[in-house]
């Protein structure tokens, strides 16, 4: 479903250039959950951002269900995006807008109809289990409930796939629990495919089918969770 080949990103020039991926290469299967695990600064923010199309790499390709999208640009570009539902950290919730108008927003910027954007939000709601906080302000939400939020509007447009980047740093370990059992659910319910990105190997060991290890912009592991978990 995803495949990253021989990705490099470099940024700046001359003397100040980083090389924030080396030659990476990733398959991840149409429905499984990939992590990628890493500490800070080993270059996870960057290889999502260049799945999710927001950055562009150096040199390599990267193919989303057999599209190359490191090519694109303009409207095919914009269309692209659509096929690619992402997940925050910090969750990215408009706070100006109840829950059902942050999980309607993409759906808006798609032009749906009202009475069809209402529909499929009382639908996503009901899958990630906040049908009563339709009409509330992510503010009264716990972080929990806001990373819900987060989910539903993802997945509005149908995506293909989902990335999660560090989507449960900011929860505690309970909540966590229950966001990773969440995703799971969703994959396993939906075959969604999942690239997620963390600097937790119990993340990792939690929910990922398969795992790669990131180390200053290089994959230096790659495979089944039940072999990465027996590294020290
Ligand atoms: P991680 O998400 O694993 O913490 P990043 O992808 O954010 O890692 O960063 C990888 C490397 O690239 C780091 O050395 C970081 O300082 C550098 N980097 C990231 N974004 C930029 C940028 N926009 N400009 C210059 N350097 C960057
Ligand atoms: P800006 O560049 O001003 O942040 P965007 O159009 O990128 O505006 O994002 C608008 C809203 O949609 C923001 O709240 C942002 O967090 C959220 N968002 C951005 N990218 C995605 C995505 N791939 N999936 C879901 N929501 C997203």
């Amino acid at each position: 479903m995803i495949r990253i080949e021989h990705v490099r990103k470099v940024y700046g020039r001359g003397e100040g250039t980083v090389v924030a991926l080396d030659d990476v290469n990733l398959e991840v299967p149409q429905g499984q959950i990939f992590g990628v695990l890493g500490q800070s600064g080993a270059g996870k923010s960057t290889l999502i951002r260049c799945v999710n199309l927001l950055e562009r790499p150096t040199s390599g390709t990267i193919t989303v269900g057999g599209q190359e999208v490191t090519a694109l640009s303009g409207r095919s570009l914009r269309q692209a995006r659509q096929r690619i539902g992402m997940i925050f950290q910090q969750f990215n919730l408009l706070t100006s807008r109840t829950v059902a108008e942050n999980v309607a927003f993409p759906l808006e910027i798609m032009g749906e109809s009202k009475t069809k954007r209402r529909a499929r939000v009382r639908e996503l709601l009901s899958l990630v289990g906040l049908e009563e906080k339709a009409d509330v302000y992510p503010a009264q939400l716990s972080g929990g409930q806001k990373q819900r939020v987060g989910i539903a509007r993802a997945l509005a447009n149908s995506p293909d796939i989902l990335l999660s980047d560090e989507a449960t740093s900011a929860l505690d370990p309970q909540t966590t629990r229950a966001i990773l059992d969440l995703l799971r659910d969703l994959n396993q319910r939906m075959g969604l495919t999942i690239l997620l990105i963390t600097h937790e190997m119990s993340v990792v060991k939690q929910i990922c089918h398969q795992a790669a290890i990131l180390e200053g912009g290089r994959i230096v592991e790659q495979g089944r969770v039940s072999t990465l978990a027996a590294q020290p």
